[in-house]
């Protein structure tokens, strides 16, 4: 977890080869669905546009499915999944449903004007359609209000841990890892 710009995407991929389980991201699932022109990619597109969340009855069914594949079978890793209140319970009985359970959920902290920075950056780079000042101050809204409040549940749950995500990729890297294997002694 973490807001817009933390580098959840760069980190999952780096955790999840390490680990040998698919890294999972709802961005990534999405933009490939409105490149491919899907019906859910034209549902979708026009939320990520505006920097809005795409509701969870679309978001849930996706990640359920995704979570059905075979690839996914020996465990996974969530990038941008949960982040609403309704997401997280809809996670937690998928969970139960299947006899599974979160092993650890990481947070990546980054101050907002270097998340800003980072965005408008990309923007030069990547040109996605949400990554214009406008819309990357929304992201960041709508993060603070519907995601970062999710964190506490976590945290009373003794899964959380927080990772500060400034610094050199391998750095926040290994930091996850250490965080990953302090989690693991944490589990009963
Ligand atoms: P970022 O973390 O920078 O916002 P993502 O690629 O994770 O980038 O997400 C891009 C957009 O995809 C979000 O702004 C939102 O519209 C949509 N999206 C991704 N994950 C979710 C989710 N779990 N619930 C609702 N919408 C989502």
């Amino acid at each position: 977890m973490g807001p817009p710009g933390a580098g959840k995407g760069t980190q999952a991929t780096r955790l999840a080869d390490a680990l040998s389980v698919p890294a999972i991201s709802t961005g990534d699932i999405f933009r490939s669905n409105v490149a491919a022109g899907t019906p859910l990619g034209v549902q979708a597109q026009r939320y990520m546009n505006a920097g809005e969340y795409v509701p969870d009855s679309v978001t849930d069914a996706m990640l359920e499915a995704r979570l059905d594949e075979p690839e996914a079978a020996n465990g996974w890793l969530l990038d941008g999944y949960p982040r609403t209140v309704g997401q997280v319970a809809a996670l937690e009985a998928v969970l139960e449903a299947r006899s599974h359970r979160l092993n650890a959920v990481l947070v990546l902290t980054v101050d907002e004007e270097e998340l800003v920075q980072r965005l408008a950056k990309r923007a030069l780079t990547e040109g996605r359609a949400d990554d214009t000042e406008e819309v990357i101050r929304r992201r960041q809204e709508v993060y603070r209000a519907q995601t970062a409040p999710l964190l506490e549940s976590y945290e009373k749950r003794g899964l959380l841990t927080t990772v500060p995500g400034s610094g050199p990729v391998a750095k926040v890297t290994e930091s996850l890892f250490e965080a990953l294997s302090l989690s693991a002694t944490r589990q009963p």
